[in-house]
């Protein structure tokens, strides 16, 4: 499944036209409201907004900061719809079946983090156990969907921004799995996504490699004007006593989106050093340094032995259909499989 960010401004996409509008007009910037060109997505205007000064960059940089609360509360609501479904009490849910997850955060090409998600139903003892018989796929299907719909998020009131009510975007992509039993080890399945994180990788168009300690170092950063207002963004609001707990000002270089911190496992670790290698070489860089890596990538492979290579196979599976679908090239990665 996929679950997006919410709009935060018409942006400029590859592929088809544009953003077509027949009858023209302007903002009240002066801008145009339309754009009937063809991009190619290696143009460097993809993902950049018809207007600057409309774009919501404030929503967009306190939405990244809350999406790890966004993801939690899904992932409740999953369950509570599920329970709420088959008529069994929360409590009780656990004692009838046990639902996972395991998800990839990805930066499109507009700065927004979106992410790929596999949901698993089992038995209560987990993987190894059957789900119940009322674990239906369509179930699972209906509750994520519900779930994303739902949840929301509210920040903080500010003076300045007001309080907002933060959302999934409207687009949930939600199907299916085939499961065929058979899967690779964990070390396999390891390789397998970093297959795909790794040439995500290739693509880094959202934030910078290390954090920023100054105005001057968002000035300086090569990045988009795009990023740059985003990460100004996180720097003005970050000074604003009542967004203290998002620490913005320290995840400006992710555009306030906090899953960039890694989390080594023990039985990953050759498959991270390859990715560390690999990133280094995309940034430009002849030595290895922890503090590159450790500012992008979030690796955690506990918990999802049996059917692990479902999980991987369904991201995988996701990103080609969410290419396709989006139009939209990835830009950073991370990695988090959680439950
Ligand atoms: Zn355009
Ligand atoms: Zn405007």
């Amino acid at each position: 499944m996929t679950l997006t960010a919410p709009s935060f401004g018409p942006v400029h996409r590859a592929g088809e036209l544009c953003r077509p509008r027949r009858d023209g007009g302007t903002c009240e910037h002066g801008r145009p409201v339309g754009c009937n060109a063809v991009h190619d997505p290696a143009e460097p205007d993809v993902g950049q907004p018809l207007c600057p000064d409309c774009y919501d960059y404030a929503a967009h940089v306190l939405w990244h900061a809350h999406a790890g609360k966004l993801w939690d509360r899904f992932v409740i609501g999953v369950r509570r719809q599920l329970a709420t479904a088959v008529g069994l009490t929360q409590s009780r849910f656990r004692d009838h079946a046990r639902l996972s997850f395991a998800r990839v955060a990805e930066y499109q090409r507009r700065a927004a983090v979106h992410v790929h998600a596999v949901v698993r139903l089992d038995g209560p003892a987990g993987p190894d156990d059957e789900p119940p018989a009322w674990g239906t796929a369509d179930r699972l299907i209906d509750a994520v969907r519900a779930s994303a719909r739902r949840v929301l998020v509210r920040t903080p009131y500010s003076r300045a921004v007001g309080e907002l009510a933060l959302r999934w975007g409207v687009q949930v992509d939600a199907r299916p799995l085939r499961v065929d039993g058979t899967g690779p080890d964990d070390d396999a399945v390891a390789a397998y996504v970093a297959k795909y994180v790794t040439k995500g990788a290739s693509e880094t168009g959202a934030g910078i490699d290390h954090k920023v300690t100054t105005w001057d170092d968002i000035e300086a950063a090569a990045v988009s004007d795009h990023v740059r207002t985003l990460m100004r963004t996180c720097w003005r609001l970050g000074g604003l006593p009542e967004y203290a707990p998002l620490h913005l000002r320290t995840w400006a270089h992710t555009l306030g989106y906090r899953g960039h911190i890694l989390t080594k496992s023990r039985a990953y670790s050759t498959t991270y050093a390859a990715l560390r290698a690999d990133r280094a070489e995309h940034v430009g860089l002849d030595t290895v340094p922890g503090t590159v890596t450790d500012a992008h990538w979030r690796y955690v492979g506990s918990g999802h032995t049996p059917g692990a290579a479902l999980i991987a196979a369904g991201i995988a599976d996701d990103l080609a259909r969410g290419r396709e679908l989006a139009r939209e090239d990835p830009g950073l990665w991370a990695v988090m499989p959680s439950e």
